[in-house]
């Protein structure tokens, strides 16, 4: 408790300027019966969910802390993005209202569920401009500011899912008030269970934790696909917030923050429910103790499965989600965008997600338009339709440095699939993405580098890509339009289906077992409709 009171009350950090929203500490309940049936000697839980501001949950915490922030604090506008159930967009929304500011909501899509329909009502009941776009990617072709940006359009742009240096200080606070209620109770759990999105509440957390000198490693159970919880994303965030705390005064923590990603219950693609997250759920509930299946559920099933396998004695599990259920206005559906209103109403949608995605990545390469195309020297022969030998060479490098995760079958594959697409493209889009290419390759100069990009390590060609991206404008469009040319590459090979949930073609040749998900619905072969029976 020492350490952990003593950063709370450290002179800088109480001075980073917040709302206020969150003054009590959560509950911190323990659960012997639980604990017992999942074979635990002890586990606690926090409970987020009871705090007061914007109907609980992590959220509010983040917000505290941002909105009290320029440019966020003085704007009368707001805009933000997220996916159609998005929390941060519930919490965001409710926060506008209190404030009397206007919100601009840039929504895309992923699979409805109650949970995410629940929020959806929420949001479109009170935002004041919606947006729907067809996905993530499609988003930051067409309004990269409301993902990247300060300012767009006018308004000022809260980070995706509240995750900024600023945003994370209020987990790191967080991970103090743990830290300080544990040392209370002479309470030593050796781990910490929460869902990792946008990761600003795991990294914070374990920030925060690691100042107080608490040794409890956090597990961060990834709810998101593979490239949107890298363990470079991670770093980058880390490395961001201890920037922002030597900001108010505060040194780094003395050792690292221990933070272990948790890939394996994500389950087929994010808003989607896993059996594990639903029978982890019920457990809960049966424990008094409310939790979705989107987020909690994936994080309270790897703490079952570990406790389990007797990897984990103690734990915490943090519970991140609001209360609820949300007042909505009876209109909420007719406040949609048409384009979303037609899609939630179409079950189709499963099969154009993939290739929706390939065409807008496309799109992205665009902004490079205007590099000059360079040729002359030695590649291996690439025999592309499209791609020279050095092109598909440095779309190779690329994809080694930015898919991790990728097989080295599917890196070997990403080049040629690229180039099968562009056969199709029309002439003008593949100027684009010669252009775009002969940057990477020899623009490294821009990032103070001599070398080609082809000839740096892995770890060098990720930080070209990020010294892109932060250069913002056109520099920031084309590492973008790499980084989802890479993904277009990756996402046609089926053996990636699986971990974005899209099952392949429903029809086709040499489709054996057809479509499970349709199969499932089907009734057995020779049953009578129910009407029928006599
Ligand atoms: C946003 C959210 C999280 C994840 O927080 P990140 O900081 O985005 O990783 C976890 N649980 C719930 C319920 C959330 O809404």
């Amino acid at each position: 408790m020492v350490a952990a009171m003593a950063a709370l009350d450290h002179e800088g950090f109480a001075a980073a300027p917040r709302l206020g929203w969150v003054t009590d500490a959560s509950p911190l309940e323990e659960a012997p019966r639980l604990a017992a049936a999942w074979g635990l000697e002890a586990l606690w839980i926090k409970r987020d969910d009871q705090l007061q501001a914007l109907y609980g949950g992590g959220k509010p915490r983040k917000l505290d802390y941002l909105l009290a922030r320029e440019p966020l604090a003085s704007a009368p506008r707001w805009a933000a993005a997220g996916a159609i159930g998005s929390g941060a967009m519930v919490a965001l929304a409710a926060a506008a209202e209190q404030l009397g500011r206007s919100l601009d909501a840039h929504l895309f899509w992923t699979p409805p569920s109650d949970g995410v329909l629940d929020n959806l009502a929420f949001t479109a009941s009170r935002a004041d401009r919606l947006w729907f776009h067809d996905s993530r990617a499609a988003l930051a072709v067409s309004r990269p500011a409301v993902l990247v940006g300060r300012m767009s359009r006018g308004a000022a742009v809260v980070p995706p899912g509240g995750t900024s240096p600023v945003g994370m200080l209020g987990f790191v606070r967080a991970g103090l008030e743990l830290a300080a209620q544990l040392e209370e109770r002479g309470a030593a759990p050796t781990r910490v269970y929460l869902p990792l999105g946008s990761g600003g509440s795991a990294v914070g957390l374990a920030t925060g934790l690691a100042l107080a000198g608490c040794d409890a490693e956090v597990v961060a159970v990834a709810v998101v696909e593979r490239p949107l919880s890298s363990a470079r994303r991670i770093a980058a965030l880390t490395s961001s917030l201890h920037e922002e705390l030597a900001r108010w005064g505060l040194a780094p923590p003395p050792r690292p923050p221990r933070l272990t990603l948790e890939r394996g219950h994500a389950g087929p693609a994010y808003g989607v429910t896993t059996a594990d997250g639903v029978v982890a759920c019920e457990a809960l509930c049966d424990a008094g103790v409310t939790v979705e299946p989107i987020y909690g559920g994936k994080a309270a099933a790897a703490l079952r499965q570990d406790a389990a396998r007797g990897q984990v004695a103690r734990a915490v599990f943090w519970h991140t989600a609001r209360r609820g259920p949300l007042p909505h206005a009876p209109d909420w559906r007719e406040r949609l965008p048409v384009a979303l209103r037609r899609r939630l109403d179409d079950p189709r949608w499963e099969r154009v997600r993939a290739r929706r995605r390939v065409l807008l990545a496309l799109g992205a390469g665009a902004a490079a338009a205007g590099v000059a195309r360079v040729t002359g020297y030695e590649a291996p022969a690439f025999h592309g339709r499209v791609l020279g030998d050095v092109e598909a060479l440095v779309l190779g490098a690329a994809a080694e440095a930015l898919l991790e995760g990728a097989s080295p079958a599917e890196l070997a594959g990403i080049a040629r699939r690229v180039d099968a697409y562009l056969t199709a493209l029309p002439p003008a889009a593949v100027t684009e993405i010669h252009a775009l290419l002969a940057l990477l390759e020899h623009g490294t100069a821009l990032g103070g580098r001599v070398r080609r990009f082809t000839s740096l390590s892995p770890a060098d060609r990720e930080r070209v890509g990020a010294s892109l991206a932060a250069r913002g404008g056109v520099l920031r469009d084309a590492a973008r339009g790499v980084e989802d040319l890479c993904a277009l590459g990756l996402y046609q090979q089926p053996s990636s289906w699986g971990a974005l949930g899209y099952q392949g073609p429903m029809v086709g040749p040499g489709r054996r077992g057809g479509w499970p998900a349709y199969e499932a619905m089907r009734a057995p072969r020779g049953a009578v409709p129910k009407a029928a029976t006599p």
